[in-house]
C-alpha cells in the first residue's frame, strides 16, 4: 500500500492528501508550542480531544450557516476536509483583556472590553506573527477589500455564537484565533472558515472561579492541561458520561495494539 502524501506539517497539525481532489485529510497531533514555539511540549490527548471539539464548534458553525472546511471527522485524530488556500492573517477575536493585549496595553488580564475587538497577525513564523492594521492587509494585498469584509462578518457572528454557546456551559469565552481560506469554485472563490477551533486557540474561563480551562495552563505553567481540554469537551457533552478517560483510553488501547 502506497503511503499518504503529506501535504503540510505545522506546529499542532499535519495536513495529507486527501482521497478525492479538493480535499485534505487534517491530523491532531498531542504537540503543544507557545510564544512562538521557543516553549515546546506534548500534552498526551490533546489531538484527540482537540479533533472532537473542533468537529463540535465546526459543525455547529455549519448549521447556522458559516461556511468552513470542515467535511467529517474520520477517527480519533483525522477530518477530512476542503482543500483551501489560507489567508495569511490570523485573526484573533476578544472580548476580555488578556494575553498580548494586556501586556501591549498594559490592561489588567480580566477587563471586559467596551466593544469586541478584532485584531489581525501576518502569519510569519520568522517573523513571529507581527501584529499588523487593516491598512497592511490592503496595502500589501494579502486579501481583497470584499474578502476582508466578509471575514469581519464571519469573525463577529461566530463570536455571538461561541460565546453562547460557551456562556451556557458556564465558560467565558475570553478571545480566540481564526483562520480563513480561500474555496475555489471554477473561476471564482469565496472565502470559508478553516483551521481548527479548539482549547489551543482559544481563551477560556470558568465563569464562576475564573480558572483556565485552555492552553494558558501550557503557556504558564499551571498544569492540568489534558483535564482542562476534558473539562471542556465533558461541558459540550462530548465525553461519554460516567467514564471521563473514555476517549484518552480508546487511543492509548489503540497505541498499544500498534495501529
Ligand atoms: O497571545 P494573544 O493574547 O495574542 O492570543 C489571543 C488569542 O489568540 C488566544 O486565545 C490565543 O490562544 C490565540 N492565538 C493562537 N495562535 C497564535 C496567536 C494567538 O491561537 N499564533
Amino acid at each position: 500500500m502506497a503511503r499518504r502524501r503529506q501535504i503540510y506539517e505545522g506546529k499542532a497539525k499535519i495536513l495529507y492528501e486527501g482521497p478525492e481532489p479538493g480535499t485534505l485529510i487534517q491530523y491532531f497531533k498531542d504537540d503543544a508550542t507557545a510564544f512562538n514555539a521557543q516553549k515546546r511540549g506534548t500534552i498526551n490527548g490533546k489531538g484527540v480531544l482537540n479533533n472532537r471539539i473542533s468537529e463540535h464548534v465546526f459543525t455547529l458553525l455549519g448549521n447556522i450557516g458559516v461556511p468552513t472546511h470542515f467535511i467529517r471527522r474520520l477517527n480519533m485524530r483525522e477530518q477530512l476536509i476542503r482543500q483551501v488556500e489560507i489567508v495569511p492573517i490570523e485573526v484573533i477575536v476578544r472580548n476580555v483583556a488578556a494575553g498580548t493585549l494586556s501586556k501591549r496595553l498594559g490592561i489588567e488580564e480580566g477587563t471586559q472590553l467596551p466593544r469586541t475587538l478584532i485584531e489581525y497577525c501576518y502569519k510569519d513564523d520568522a517573523l513571529g506573527d507581527p501584529l499588523v492594521a487593516e491598512e497592511h492587509i490592503a496595502c500589501f494585498n494579502w486579501c481583497s477589500q470584499d474578502e476582508l469584509h466578509d471575514i469581519q462578518d464571519m469573525a463577529i457572528r461566530i463570536n455571538d455564537f461561541m460565546s453562547g454557546m460557551f456562556a451556557a456551559v458556564g465558560i467565558r469565552l475570553v478571545d480566540f484565533k481564526l483562520e480563513f481560506g480561500r474555496l475555489y469554485e471554477g473561476d471564482f472563490s469565496r472565502i470559508i472558515l478553516a483551521d481548527e477551533i479548539s482549547p489551543d486557540g482559544c481563551r477560556l474561563w470558568d465563569m464562576t472561579t475564573n480558572e483556565k480551562l485552555d492552553k494558558d495552563r501550557f503557556r504558564r505553567d499551571l498544569g492540568g492541561e489534558v483535564e482542562a481540554y476534558q473539562e471542556v469537551a465533558r461541558r459540550l457533552g462530548l465525553m461519554p458520561e460516567g467514564n471521563e478517560n473514555a476517549v484518552l483510553d480508546l487511543e492509548s488501547h489503540r497505541k498499544k495494539k500498534g495501529s
